[in-house]
């Protein structure tokens, strides 16, 4: 069992955590006096001068019912990359505690280590894309806190499997953080199911990907009630904007129309990696577990360039290790994928 409190930094232990205006008050009151909001109103929505549910609480209680994870496990930030942020500064001390990752993975992880100078310890996939056991397990020490496990993994596309994850779990006793931003587009079942056995768990997921609401900005982290009060005293009060907040209420009522988007974009996605397989130039398409392809394909540097002069942007990965003549392609609507397709069949 791993005891959350014996693994904070003494100073997010100790802090005495900002209690906003609308902390403080509870119960009803028709005049609003004590946050020093404008009380005239705005020059656009009246309610937009009031600052918002700092708790998020109508969302969290719509997320409850959708992932069946009660209200208090859930935590909610402006994007994955808030959540990121908030457990390196809640969990590792700078410039004395490290971090695992499993490149090729997010770009985020480690950028947001190096904003908060905590060292990166890395254990590259092995040839099929899976963690390496022994490699992370060589890696650990006393100072390491938190081991990010992307599954299914950006770019690779792949999901982890279930096992090996489960290994981890049992075997290391800082978090493990496994971000599942693509999950809705897998096979593999999400680990939201194991959070009540796994008091050092975290799970990411976001509004950005399957949800369509990447320009919103919500990223969802569910953990241990310890782990998300932690997250809750040092994230800023107001993280989550008003506007945000009923947009994201109106999507989450929209299950229906989000698995009926989910369900389209596998089909399109499997339909587009049966066609860019048959092009000669290319070398393989990776199984996909998320809403994007890695190709393998004869001088991609090249090929990158010829479809940015038609206007068609993919994301070149042929630089990172693992990835070698590699681009990652997210999946389009159907006359997308035709025209990508199209250009593919005609370059010199
Ligand atoms: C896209 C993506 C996210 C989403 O981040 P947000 O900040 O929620 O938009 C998180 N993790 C991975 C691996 C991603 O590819």
């Amino acid at each position: 069992m791993t005891d959350i409190d014996l693994l904070l930094r003494d100073n997010i232990r100790k802090l005495v955590p900002y209690a906003s205006a609308r902390d403080e008050f509870s119960g009803t009151a028709n005049i609003f006096l004590d946050a020093n909001e404008n009380s005239l109103g705005s020059p656009i929505r009246d309610q937009y001068n009031r600052y918002p549910d700092p708790h998020q609480v109508k969302i969290k209680e719509l997320v409850s019912g959708i992932k069946g994870v009660p209200a208090r496990n859930i935590f909610l930030g402006n994007g994955s990359d808030e959540c990121i942020d908030l457990l390196y500064r809640a969990f590792c001390n700078p410039g004395l505690d490290n971090t695992i990752i499993n490149p090729p993975t997010y770009g985020m992880y480690e950028v947001s280590a190096h904003i908060n100078n905590v060292e990166v310890r890395r254990a590259m996939l092995t040839a099929d894309f899976q963690p390496d056991l022994e490699k992370m397990a060589s890696l650990v020490d006393q100072h390491t806190k938190i081991i990010w496990i992307c599954s299914p993994n950006n770019p690779t596309g792949n999901a982890f499997h279930h096992q090996i994850i489960e290994m981890i779990l049992n075997n290391f006793d800082g978090l493990v953080v496994i971000d599942e931003a693509y999950i809705n587009f897998s096979r593999q079942q999400s680990f939201i199911r194991e959070l009540t056995e796994y008091p050092n768990l975290v799970v990411m997921q976001t509004l950005s990907k399957a949800w369509g609401l990447a320009g919103l900005r919500v990223g969802m982290a569910f953990a241990s009630e310890a782990i998300v009060e932690v997250l809750n005293r040092i994230k800023p009060p107001y993280n989550i904007a008003q506007p945000t907040q009923e947009l994201a209420l109106k999507a989450l009522a929209e299950t229906d129309r989000v698995n009926e988007m989910i369900r389209d974009l596998v089909a399109l996605r499997d339909k587009l990696a049966a066609e860019i397989t048959q092009l000669p130039a290319v070398e393989r398409v990776y199984p996909s577990d998320a809403n994007f392809l890695l190709v393998k394909i004869d001088r991609a540097q090249e090929v990158y360039r010829q479809l940015l002069n038609r206007g068609i942007v993919v994301r070149d990965r042929s630089r990172v290790a693992l990835c070698d003549d590699c681009l990652r392609i997210t999946v389009g609507k159907k006359e997308e994928n035709d025209a990508l397709l199209s250009a593919l069949r005609t370059m010199e």
